[in-house]
């Protein structure tokens, strides 16, 4: 046999990770009920016992060979590494030692006396992690008992299992100095304390039966500089010298490996898992030029782990077949874990079944991974069934008018640069602006929405059960502005919005109004924790049938002479909080979206809206991991804005927001969305952006947030008006504007009435010395 049938002969099929919940969000209510006390430790780990049983069936009854384990969390698996590795920030040491349980909760979500560990995102996706928090002297100590313990899980139910863990560089690179830690501490120094307790940990695995172990870097297909990559490079010359270890398979996902890869072919580890998919293809290429795997297990990630449509089985089998050559054995994966998509198709009653068939969720994709590897291994004549269903799925997809509408694709070609670009510039633009709109200076605005109170819930959740119809609905929505109204105006706010009571969530709320968007009914994906969202599908071209936000919009302006805000979202963060086509380009997609959001702008602009904001917090978090890849995003996400926004007249006012707190590297982005006005997160970063785009010349009108809305903390007038006086050292008072960080539907009634009655006393102490 030559070397590529002996690896095609072996192929098997293997995924890094299943989504947690459950298929109805079991996870999900067993720890929230432990948290309320109505569901008991005990109780608890029985569910979480019983959840990954039946992921480990599902995926087995798939034709997956080898499942992992480890993967399963409570709450996080950087926070698992955390603890596997002995990382407990002190202030949380004593209710560790207390009860392991409660203090892994601790750690997650705070208690009165202890801040949690900070979230952020793990790389581009949409799912959050609790940040490691290091320095100079953080003691690790190995803990392997969950990892131990799931792996004996699995293999005593006939599994053959192979533990995933974070891998070392990765776990280095993700942490944070601990408070009281120098900024500038480097986790990464720590490396040569860490290692010998994963050692120990993958000494420990291989006792309790693991032939393989799964360490994933995904820190290695960022850019990386040459400390770190050789960093990477002496971690895994040490972890492959430990003899009494088993078998390890490094991981890499998201991207492609570029430098790093050839460090890790060189490594003396057993295999490598590598993406193949959207932006990592160019690692077949790259793996062609340094000679391939030679006696190393390649896991092949061609199924695309991060999204929802169909694989084109056909299209995979090709790839394959040109890896089958550079290594010793060729595995069939997902390119990263099933963490990132929902569960199962089936659950999807509404989706019309001529549609679902190009969806593929967890369960599906583990089958494809498992109807690829046959393919391989005994030949694509033992799949042709499912290669010739597949291929008229596909078929389907790209004929269905839902894909190709003609009157979408004509616009989207006839867009000219002139149709991206406001005529008049902003020097010509905020002349008009001010003469129409007659704002003081240091005007007083808020973000768009106001406390989504129970009541609201409840409205939204008995027009759905039917115990209200839309009359008794759109009543309540009609009160709730009102109120949100004449609330504003009492307190003095210049402009005004109607609070988005209507709106459920900021991307889902378009989605359900826009043809060729898809929602979900079960799709729900971990956010972090405990919170699961349900992104919906841009599946087709995408058209809006009717206004969509005219109407309550004018029902607010009606109520009052100040000016009212129209409030959009934009379409970067449409895309961004969507599953998106994989069938073009995403500037295509993000093209359609802005034409049928341009024609909501020139709506409401019609209806007399003066001033529109299309909010684009989600502009910086999209950005490609490889810096390389940046500029072309730029290029297409700040033309998909302008085209939104570029066909209003000079003296309608756009407006933008984004928050999150560090916008250094996006600033020339921001200067190219060409907004009159863009408010920023800024409050806890003591207006620093405020400074950085007046070192950057920006000439337009900033408003930095003066009100931190991520705490219940009500900041005082004296307060609020320190951080204007701050904004003010770095922009000029007639171009500034007094606002929150954000929009306040996560806070309460009392809180939003204090801290904005100290913001408007504020902007007006501040004016009055003006
Ligand atoms: N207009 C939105 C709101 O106020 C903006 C939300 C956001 O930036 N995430 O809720
Ligand atoms: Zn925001």
């Amino acid at each position: 046999m030559t070397a590529t049938s002996a690896a095609a002969a072996a192929a098997r099929a293997t995924v890094y990770g299943y989504p947690r919940q459950g298929h109805h969000r079991e996870l999900k209510k067993a720890v929230e009920g432990y948290w309320k006390g109505r569901v008991g430790a005990g109780a608890l780990r029985e569910t979480a016992a019983m959840l990954r049983a039946a992921n480990w069936r599902q995926l087995a009854d798939a034709g997956i060979d080898e499942v992992p384990t480890g993967d399963f969390s409570f709450y996080d698996h950087v926070l698992d590494t955390s603890v596997m590795v002995g990382a407990v920030p002190d202030r949380h040491r004593a209710a560790v030692e207390a009860d392991a349980l409660d203090g892994y909760f601790a750690m997650a979500r705070g208690t009165q006396e202890a801040a949690p560990l900070e979230m952020t995102k793990w790389f581009d996706t949409n799912y959050h992690y609790l940040v490691p928090e290091l320095g100079p002297d953080t003691v690790f100590a190995a803990n392997s008992a969950k990892q131990v313990a799931e792996l004996s899980e699995a293999v005593a139910l006939g599994h053959t299992a192979r533990p995933v863990l974070v891998g070392p560089v990765t776990y280095l690179l993700l942490a944070k100095p601990a408070p009281g830690v120098a900024p500038d501490f480097e986790p990464l120094t720590l490396l040569d304390r860490l290692l010998p307790v994963y050692a120990e940990v993958l000494a420990d695995l291989r006792a309790a039966g693991a032939a393989w172990v799964q360490l994933d870097e995904p820190v290695l297909v960022q850019d990386r500089t040459a400390a770190e990559l050789n960093a990477a490079a002496r971690a895994y010359r040490e972890l492959g010298a430990l003899t009494d270890r088993p078998r390890l398979l490094v991981a890499s996902y998201f991207d492609r490996l570029g430098e790093s890869l050839s460090v890790l072919a060189k490594a003396p580890v057993d295999g490598l898992a590598l993406d193949f998919t959207g932006p990592a293809a160019p690692n077949l290429d790259d793996l062609a030029a340094v000679g391939g795997l030679p006696g190393k297990r390649l896991v092949a990630g061609v199924v695309d782990g991060r999204n929802v449509w169909i694989n084109d089985l056909a299209a995979s089998l090709s790839r394959l077949g040109t890896l089958l050559g550079f290594a010793d054995r060729v595995d069939v994966s997902a390119s990263c874990s099933l963490l990132h998509v929902p569960l199962d198709t089936a659950a999807e009653r509404d989706i019309d079944p001529q549609i679902a068939r190009w969806l593929a969720f967890a369960r599906q994709k583990a089958t494809e991974v498992a109807t690829l590897a046959r393919g391989i291994a005994q030949g694509t004549g033992t799949i042709a069934a499912q290669l010739a269903a597949n291929r008229a799925d596909l078929a389907s997809r790209s004929t269905s008018t839902l894909t190709r509408d003609p009157a979408v694709r004509a616009r989207a070609e006839a867009v000219t640069d002139a149709d991206t670009r406001r005529p008049e510039p902003y020097a010509e633009r905020a002349p008009a602006q001010r003469a129409r709109l007659r704002l003081p200076a240091l005007p007083t605005t808020t973000i768009g929405s106001f406390p989504q109170t129970s009541e609201l819930r409840t409205a939204r959740a008995d027009l759905r059960a039917g115990r209200i119809d839309t009359a008794g609905y759109e009543q309540r929505i009609a009160a709730e502005i009102q109120d949100v109204i004449s609330f504003q105006e009492k307190t003095g706010i210049d402009v005004l919005v109607h609070g988005e009571p209507e709106r459920n969530d900021m991307v889902q709320y378009f989605a359900e109004q826009l043809t060729g968007y898809l929602a979900t009914r079960h799709g729900w994906v971990q956010s972090y924790g405990t919170r699961y969202v349900r992104p919906p599908i841009l599946a087709g071209d995408i058209s809006r049938p009717e206004p969509m936000t005219v109407r309550w919009t004018t029902y607010a302006q009606s109520l009052t002479d100040r000016p009212v805000k129209g409030m959009l979202t934009g379409p970067v963060t449409m895309l961004a909080w969507s599953f998106v086509r994989d069938d073009q380009p995403l500037a295509d997609t993000a093209r359609h979206v802005a034409l049928a959001l341009r024609d909501e702008v020139s709506d409401l602009e019609a209806a007399g809206t003066a001033v529109i904001q299309v909010d684009e917090p989600a502009l910086r978090e999209t950005l490609p991991l490889r810096t390389a890849d940046r500029p072309s995003y730029l290029a297409w996400a700040t033309e998909a804005f302008r085209l939104t926004t570029g066909g209003v007249r000079a003296d309608t006012q756009i407006h933008t927001h984004m928050c999150y707190a560090e916008f250094g590297d996006i600033l020339p982005a921001i200067d190219d969305l060409d907004a009159d006005v863009i408010s920023l997160e800024a409050a806890r970063s003591h207006m620093q952006v405020a400074t950085e785009l007046a070192d950057a010349h920006y000439p337009r009108e900033v408003g930095p947030g003066v009100y931190d809305i991520h705490s219940p903390r009500v900041p005082g007038p004296a307060e609020t008006a320190t951080l204007l006086r701050t904004a003010l050292a770095a922009i000029p008072a007639d171009r500034l504007w007094a606002n929150p960080d954000c929009g306040l539907k996560t806070r309460a009634w009392p809180e939003v009435r204090a801290s904005l009655d100290h913001l408007v006393a504020a902007a007006q102490e501040v004016r009055s010395t003006l």
